[in-house]
């Protein structure tokens, strides 16, 4: 059955990012779990033995106070600790330490730019607590068996949630990609939703288009990329709109998603949602922060992707397109800079990158720090092109080349002798050849006809093999005809 009614989805994110300390939340075990040992990165503290006490990493706050500045949050003079209280496996202590009502940041906001529209997104609160150990499932043989590896658990994570203020799939994906450019230009994580640095989970609701009202929301949790995010909306935007259009009521519930099937599914309803029992952390002291101390840490700010953007629309004169596609990632940025400092043409710098290489760069669904080509090679092939030693068609070809082995343009120019034919007695001669062999075109020429000049200049080309400068191919024709 079609979906009758036009529904517009209300979304909101709680996303959670590992902060990148050296040792964990409350102890000083190393936070460098990924790739470790199982259950090596342990003491009495992150292992819940009884009678240990937490201390504070005080750079892990410093970062949660950090992000929070860049996420434009208010900080409350005075915040504190609360216990969240769950019994599962992978919570050793029965509770996890995080924040309830007192969180370090709130009421703040980002903008997110999704399909060429810039939205202003509020951060309800971001609040530090701990990573939770890590379950491994195992089905071996028909046994099933979950492992338990705790080196995770006590890693600062750092909890950001948005107001619902997100109107469609890919608004919410341009909201978590713009979440992970802001830690990562901050420094404070990887955002590596891969390896779990960050992970999501989506609040979704439907209301019919024009009214004010929300509906009740679906939380799909643990997603862990930005692709699952957007398709996981997709799916149950479509779910919920069928269920409202034959008449069902939405149950407020937490849903999974099924990557492989790509269906979200029930995991609990509200009736069994949790009851934390919060209650203030009697083993940690509270939070008091200063004005200066916020400024201190305000001043240890980096330039942040907005105030980058707005940069480049100055400083080098792009428009507000270019300069959000340019300050996508950290890497790109650093790209196009490196490139304009060797190359002081900022548009056809950013048409490159914008154009050719962003293409090279999805086809190969790759990263840009991780091709072996590097701005000097890139600002190599722009002169090769200022020289007239390549024309622009073979200059693109030249790039797929070097951006994957690395290697120079102009020896890749010459390796497969691409060089341009700027040979005007060659020229001349495959000009006269081809009005020769096609005294028709000289005819429609005579008569006026332009299509003639296109044909001719098609026929020169693809005598010198495509490599004639189509300029001087251009000016020697018209010489040509005129004459004859
Ligand atoms: P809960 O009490 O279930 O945790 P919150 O009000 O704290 O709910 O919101 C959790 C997340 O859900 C937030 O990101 C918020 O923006 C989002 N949210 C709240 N209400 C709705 C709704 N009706 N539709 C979609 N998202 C919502
Ligand atoms: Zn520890
Ligand atoms: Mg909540």
């Amino acid at each position: 059955m079609a979906v009758t009614t036009t529904y517009e989805p209300v979304i909101g994110l709680e996303t959670h990012v590992q902060l990148m300390t050296q040792s964990k939340m409350f102890c000083s075990c190393s936070a460098a779990y990924a790739g470790a040992e199982p259950n090596t990165h342990v003491c009495p503290v992150c292992l819940a033995m009884p009678g240990v006490l937490p201390v504070m990493n005080r750079l892990a706050v410093e970062y949660a106070f950090m992000t929070g500045l860049a996420l434009n949050c208010q900080i409350p003079e005075a915040s504190k600790f609360d216990r969240k209280n769950y019994a599962y496996p992978d919570l050793l202590k029965g509770y996890q330490i995080s924040q309830f009502d007192l969180p370090f940041n709130i009421n703040g906001w980002i903008t997110v730019e999704a399909e060429g529209v810039t939205t202003r997104v509020g951060i309800t609160r971001a609040h530090l607590e701990e990573d939770t150990a890590k379950l491994i499932h195992r089905h071996d043989n028909g046994d099933s068996r979950s492992l338990i590896d705790m080196n995770r658990s006590g890693v600062p994570l750092l909890e950001i949630v948005s107001e619902p203020d997100l109107r469609s799939p890919a608004e919410a994906r341009a909201y978590l990609q713009k979440i992970r450019l802001i830690v990562r230009t901050l420094g404070v994580s990887t955002g590596n939703m891969e390896e779990g640095a960050m992970r999501c989970d989506v609040n979704v609701s439907l209301r019919p288009v024009g009214t004010e009202k929300f509906g009740t929301k679906v939380e799909i949790k643990n997603l862990n990329s930005a692709r699952s995010v957007l398709r996981a909306l997709e799916y149950e935007i479509e779910r919920q709109a069928r269920a409202l259009d034959s008449g069902e009521l939405i149950s407020q519930e937490t849903r999974g998603w099924d990557e492989d099937k790509s269906v979200t599914f029930s995991q609990r309803s509200k009736e069994e949602a949790h009851d934390y029992r919060f209650f203030p952390e009697p083993d940690l002291p509270p939070v008091f922060i200063s004005a200066e101390w916020v400024e201190e840490l305000r001043a240890r700010l980096p330039e942040l992707p907005d105030q980058r953007r707005e940069r480049y629309v100055q400083e080098f004169q792009l428009s507000p397109y270019d300069a959000v596609q340019l300050t996508s990632s950290v890497e790109v940025s650093h790209f196009f800079e490196e490139t304009v400092r060797l190359y002081p043409n900022p548009k056809t710098v950013a048409n490159w990158i914008e154009g050719d290489l962003f293409r090279i760069l999805r086809e190969r669904d790759t990263e840009i720090d991780t091709l072996p080509m590097g701005p000097p090679q890139l600002v190599e092939l722009l002169q090769l092109i200022d020289r007239g030693t390549i024309s622009h068609g073979t200059a693109k070809e030249v790039l797929e080349d070097a951006a994957f082995s690395g290697k120079s343009p102009a020896s890749i120019v010459k390796e497969k002798g691409l060089t341009q034919i700027s040979d005007t007695e060659e020229l001349n001669r495959a000009a006269a050849a081809a009005i020769a062999a096609n005294p028709q075109a000289l005819a429609d020429y005579k008569a006026g006809k332009k299509q003639a000049m296109g044909f001719l200049t098609g026929q020169v080309m693809r005598a010198t093999g495509g490599k004639a400068n189509p300029a001087l191919v251009n000016e020697i024709l018209r010489a040509h005809l005129d004459k004859a």
